[in-house]
C-alpha cells in the first residue's frame, strides 16, 4: 500500500499508518457498520467518481434501516471523499467510507464513528483468459429479509457473501450466486445478476433479496436507452441455465461475463453481444469519453 498517505476519519485526515481503531469497538466484534464503496476513474476533465451522491444516498438508507444517526451529513461525506482521494494522489481508485460502532459500555449506547479511505487496489474479481466467469450456485442462501434487511449495505452481513463464496472457490469455481429462500435466483456475492434470452435482459427484482445496486440502476438505464426491453423479476436456476448471456455487475469490476453456471455453459461459452455493447457503454461513460450521463460523474475537484 506505498502510495496510500492519508485516512479520514471522524473529520480529520490522518496518516494512513495512524488509523487505528480500539478492538473493543463494536463494528469489530458485532460487525455493525454500513459501508460503501465508490470508483474513481480518470476522465478528460480529471478524476470523477461515478454515481458518488447515489451510493452516499445508498449509505443513508442503509444506516436508517438500523436507526442509526450519521454523524456526517451527505454532503460532509462527499467532501471528505473528494478531500481523501486527493490528499492520497489519486487518480484511479477505490473509495470506501465506512460507518460503524465505537466502543463503550452497552452498544445501544455506543458512538458511530466515521471513515473513508481511498485505495488503488483493482476488483476482486480477475477475468480469467476465456473473458468470463464460471459460476456455482451457493447452498448458503441469502439472507433472508426477516433476518437481515438485503438492501442494506451493512458490514456483518458480508459474513453471508463470505461463507458462499468461500464455497465456490473451494469448489473450483470464480464466484458464487446465491438464491433466497424461496429458490428465486438473487445475486451474486458481491455482484448482482442479469441474464440476456432473445434479446430480453432480465434481473432479479430488489424485494427478492438483491442488493439495488448502483451498477444494476446503470446498466437497466442503458440498456432501455439502447431499446432493449428490461424486466426487474423472479429468476430460478433454469433462466440462468438456458440463457444466451448471464453477466454480473459491481463497482469493483463493472461488468464481468459469465461462461457457465454450475457447470452448464451459458450460450457459446464466450462473452456475448448484449454484454460486450452494454460493457463497453459503461466503460466510455465512467471515463467519460462520451458526453452520455456527465449527471454521474462527480469531479473529485
Ligand atoms: N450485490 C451485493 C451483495 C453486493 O455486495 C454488491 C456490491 N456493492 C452488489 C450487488 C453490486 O452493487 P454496486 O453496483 O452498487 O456495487
Amino acid at each position: 500500500m506505498a502510495e496510500e498517505k492519508a485516512i479520514w476519519l471522524d473529520g480529520e485526515l490522518v496518516p494512513w499508518a495512524e488509523a487505528n481503531i480500539h478492538v473493543t469497538s463494536y463494528g469489530l466484534y458485532f460487525g455493525i457498520g454500513f459501508f460503501e464503496a465508490i470508483r474513481t476513474f480518470d476522465t478528460p476533465d480529471g478524476p470523477a467518481f461515478f454515481r458518488l451522491d447515489d451510493h452516499l444516498r445508498r449509505l443513508a438508507d442503509s444506516a436508517h434501516t438500523y436507526l442509526a444517526k450519521l454523524p456526517y451529513s451527505r454532503s460532509d461525506i462527499t467532501a471528505a471523499c473528494k478531500k481523501t482521494v486527493k490528499a492520497n494522489g489519486l487518480t484511479e481508485c477505490l473509495v470506501r467510507p465506512i460507518v460503524f460502532l465505537g466502543d463503550g459500555d452497552h452498544p445501544l449506547a455506543a458512538k458511530w464513528r466515521t471513515t473513508v479511505i481511498a485505495m488503488s487496489r483493482g476488483p476482486y474479481v480477475s477475468l480469467p483468459d476465456e473473458g468470463g466467469v464460471h459460476t456455482k450456485i451457493s447452498s448458503f442462501h441469502r439472507m433472508s429479509a426477516n433476518s437481515f434487511p438485503p438492501a442494506a449495505k451493512a458490514t456483518g452481513q458480508y459474513l453471508n457473501a463470505y461463507l458462499a463464496q468461500s464455497d465456490a472457490l473451494g469448489s473450483g469455481y470464480d464466484d458464487a450466486l446465491l438464491l433466497n429462500e424461496h429458490g428465486h435466483v438473487v445475486d451474486g456475492w458481491v455482484h448482482n445478476v442479469f441474464v440476456v434470452r432473445d434479446g430480453v435482459v432480465r434481473t432479479p427484482p430488489v424485494s427478492s433479496g438483491a442488493l439495488p445496486g448502483i451498477t444494476r440502476d446503470t446498466v437497466l438505464t442503458l440498456a432501455r436507452e439502447q431499446g432493449l426491453t428490461c424486466a426487474e423479476e423472479n429468476l430460478v436456476r433454469t433462466d440462468l441455465y438456458n440463457a444466451d448471456e448471464v453477466f454480473l455487475t459491481g463497482t469493483s469490476a463493472g461488468l464481468v461475463p459469465v461462461i457457465s453456471v454450475d457447470r452448464r455453459t451459458i450460450g457459446d461459452g464466450k462473452p456475448g453481444e448484449v454484454t460486450r455493447t452494454l460493457a463497453d457503454m459503461f466503460g466510455d461513460i465512467v471515463h467519460g469519453r462520451v458526453d452520455l450521463h456527465p449527471e454521474w460523474r462527480e469531479p473529485v475537484g
